[in-house]
């Protein structure tokens, strides 16, 4: 874990005001411009910059060191702008506990069963890096799979919200942690596509979890996204009820690849929301393939 001192200047005089992970750091980084300037308790403060530290005692010794006011005047004004500057960046409630502070409080944030030992998407088993194994390898399948978490917890709280509460911006908070975990030895994506609902589903949705969820990655990896690629041409049944065998008839024919020309030879990352037995993303992979697209990789928040 790496660990911050977080500056904030009030009145032109700087100050060090607590220590945060990287994590935290992010979320922060996420949701206040650098630079910008607050009023918090009628002080313009402003969010200078973060300090990163290796070590987390000389992260807490930082954070006393202030320069040119009295102990007492130093301690009671940190205390009040500490308070409420995390009151003002985290006005949100934990998407499992509730207790208000950010989507994920570090009590949830450590429930969180972030995926350490990937698996194959075609059989399921162990495999480094989430390669799909050289034994489970077919002209069209599926190259691999990155996923951030098990599909439990918090993250299972969070998905069930960005998808069925509405709650756009649960989005950016579970695609920052996707981004803080996204392991550097994937393959450079040429482009994200999402998986498609269906037209009628989407309309009573209001909106498609995975385009938003591509977008949010794209945006933070400088990868294009292309949603005009994939399409769902069956309105097919929930997977939920459904069992392994029953999902793949259901998703039979379900997809269809419209825009060919753009994917010839590239390179895809498929993103889903959740991938509970991955056989929507071996069908899409598998569209995606037979239309000239040279490698697909799955990329999801979560599987079970
Ligand atoms: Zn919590
Ligand atoms: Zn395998």
């Amino acid at each position: 874990m790496q660990w911050y001192t977080y500056i904030l200047e009030c009145d032109d005089q700087s100050y060090y005001l607590g220590i945060t992970n990287n994590l935290l750091r992010r979320t922060i980084l996420h949701n206040q411009k650098k630079g910008s300037k607050y009023l918090i308790n009628k002080l313009p403060i402003k969010l200078v910059y973060f300090e990163k530290l290796v070590e987390k005692s000389e992260a807490r010794k930082r954070e006393i060191q202030l320069k040119g006011w009295s102990r007492a005047k130093k301690e009671k004004l940190i205390k009040k702008i500490t308070m409420n500057f995390l009151d003002f960046l985290f006005p949100r409630r934990c998407v499992s506990c509730k207790r208000i502070g950010d989507y994920f409080c570090l009590k949830c944030l450590s429930k969180i069963e972030f995926i350490t030992r990937p698996i194959c998407p075609t059989c399921g088993r162990l495999s480094i890096g989430g390669m799909t194994h050289p034994r489970c390898r077919t002209a069209y399948g599926i190259d691999g799979l990155f996923a951030l978490a098990c599909y439990k917890g918090p993250i299972r709280e969070a998905i069930h919200l960005l998808k069925y509460k509405f709650v756009r911006d649960i989005g950016e908070a579970l695609i920052s942690l996707f981004i803080s975990c996204y392991p550097q030895t994937l393959p450079q994506f040429d482009l994200l596509v999402p998986v498609p609902l269906h037209k009628k589903r989407e309309k009573e949705r209001g909106f498609n979890q995975s385009l938003l969820l591509a977008e949010l990655i794209g945006k933070s990896l400088s990868i294009p996204v292309k949603d005009n690629i994939l399409a769902r041409t069956r309105l097919t049944k929930p997977q939920v009820n459904l069992n392994v065998e029953e999902r793949k008839v259901n998703l039979r024919a379900a997809f269809d690849c419209q825009v060919k020309a753009d994917i010839r030879e590239k390179i895809v990352g498929l993103v889903d929301d959740v991938a509970t037995t991955r056989s929507t993303l071996i069908e899409c992979a598998k569209v995606l393939k037979r239309n000239g697209v040279k490698k697909v990789w799955g990329l999801v928040l979560a599987h079970g």
